[in-house]
């Protein structure tokens, strides 16, 4: 059974390149029919903070990734915070154990003296590895320094002269020399465990069978390797993805528009586009498929067609998705979507309108929205004053607009007769007989009308434009811009 995790560290609000590996790993549980895993990274203490963890469960639920085992979802693996292994002494123990069999050793050195070390290395030009001083300490000389209470920390001894080598996923065979790695520290003077051991006790104690995760963490792998080699388990398989970066191939940042999910939900931008655009940067379908719905993306993911160069975030293409998204969306949903980003101001206009025109209203601009936010620019057409109006219309030249004169006065014959309650289709029959009497095509006969009547050049299509303002207002514009270019 496919076991997968997304460990993020609730030091900060849940970022897009973070969501795209919980995403990855999501999919690829998905697709093989097996469970997600969240686990909080929480041992950095100082930096953790609860309303990060809450920021992350929002984000992943609004984004539509749902979790089988986690802090509040449960599971018989847990606990799936870091913090509550530390307090139940999970990692020390674990610790304890490599030290009684000589994989781990205590270090009593004080940071003067590993900077020393480093300073030397640096010096020298080499790469730096620690010296191994504590190693040399006698058994004695341990006991003693413990019974001093000196502060100590855990190293983990790397095998000496061995080849680390794991098969990655996505790029292939990877291999490192131990002896280039340091001893590094497993638990910290604080009682902590670093990232490296817990992340492996962990994934083993939930029984992770895949790990994918960023390239940064390449380097990593192969101490965690060494670690599942010395507890005697066996490794999980890895995959590394490539990073995402900004358009100027520059490290991702909020400068190219990247922030947290939920900041894409509060302006304006809707989950599945999110989801349709991120599970494309870095994945490529086997077709040239472009709109997925998160099942078909479950069905097709495979970690094969992950790619092996920088994806490149593109807000623009981003917002190009969820202008196609916001199209697809019947009258009520996109309502329902876009009811939220409607200023009061608005919506009480807005609320003056029956509730199928208000849908009718609300969809006849969303050819224009981009995010839902945009939706006051576009819906203030209909809720502009007569005093708005007017002074808009003095912004046209006077004498250009006289000669639609002709245009004005057939169209306002055309609606004489019908009824307050305008339909789109009495509108373009009317408009129809304006072409038909005045000789003049769509362009000569719906412009004039739109700024006769919004004192805009642009809009909503003209149709829906009309219908919604009904006929009193339209004769009682119409007649006021007769009079005005009088
Ligand atoms: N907490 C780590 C991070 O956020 C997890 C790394 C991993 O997946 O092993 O980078």
């Amino acid at each position: 059974m496919v076991r997968v995790r997304f460990a993020p560290s609730p030091t900060g609000n849940l970022h897009i390149g973070t969501l795209r590996t919980a995403l990855f790993n999501w999919l690829f549980a998905k697709a093989n029919k097996g469970v997600f895993v969240l686990r909080i990274e929480d041992t950095d203490l100082e930096r953790s903070r609860s309303e990060y963890e809450t920021n992350i469960l929002q984000g992943l639920k609004w984004f539509g990734i749902t979790i089988d085992e986690g802090p509040n979802a449960g599971g018989l693996l847990g606990p799936y915070r870091q913090s509550e292994r530390i307090k139940d002494g999970t990692y020390t123990q674990y610790a304890m154990q490599l030290i009684k069999e000589k994989k781990a050793y205590f270090c009593f050195c004080t940071d003067e003296e590993l900077n020393k070390e480093r300073e030397f290395a640096k010096s020298k030009n080499v790469p730096y590895v620690y010296s191994r001083k504590a190693l040399k300490l006698t058994q004695k000389e341990v006991e003693q320094k413990l019974a001093d209470k000196q502060p100590y920390t855990i190293r983990f001894k790397m095998p000496d002269n061995e080849e680390i080598k794991f098969n990655d996923q996505i790029r292939g065979e990877i291999s490192f020399k131990s002896e280039l790695i340091s001893d590094f520290v497993i638990i910290k003077s604080d009682g902590s465990p670093s990232y490296n051991f817990a992340a492996v006790i962990d994934d083993m104690l939930m029984e992770i069978t895949h790990i994918i995760r960023g390239e940064d963490h390449i380097s990593n792998t192969p101490r965690q390797i060494a670690i599942y080699n010395s507890l005697g388990k066996s490794r999980p398989e890895f995959a590394h993805m490539p990073m995402i970066l900004g358009p100027d191939r520059s490290k991702l940042s909020k400068r190219h528009g990247a922030t947290s999910i939920t900041d894409y939900r509060d302006t304006g931008l809707l989950n599945q586009a999110c989801f349709n655009y991120l599970s494309l940067l870095g994945w490529s379908p086997e077709d040239n498929q472009e709109f997925f719905t998160r099942e078909e993306l479950a069905e097709k993911f495979k970690i094969s067609r992950i790619g092996k160069s920088n994806a490149i975030f593109d807000i623009k293409k981003l917002h190009w998705m969820n202008g196609q998204y916001i199209r697809k969306l019947s009258p009520g949903e996109l309502k329902d979507s876009v009811y939220p980003f409607i200023s009061d101001k608005h919506k009480e206009q807005l609320n003056k309108y029956d509730l199928n025109i208000q849908e009718s209203l609300i969809y006849s601009v969303k050819d224009n929205l981009v995010t839902l936010q945009d939706i006051n620019d576009y819906i203030a057409v209909y809720f502009e004053t007569d005093e708005k109006y007017m002074s808009n219309l003095e912004t046209f030249d006077k004498e250009k607009l006289q000669n639609d004169k002709a245009v004005i006065e057939s169209f306002i014959n055309n609606i004489e007769p019908l009824n307050n309650n305008l339909k789109v289709a009495d509108i373009d029959q009317a408009l129809n007989k304006v072409m038909a009497v005045t000789g003049n095509g769509k362009g000569k006969v719906y412009k004039p009308i739109r700024i006769a009547t919004s004192a805009q050049n642009s809009g909503p299509h003209i149709t829906d434009l009309l219908s919604i303002f009904g006929k009193e207002k339209l004769e009682k514009r119409l007649t006021n811009f007769l009079d005005y270019i009088r």
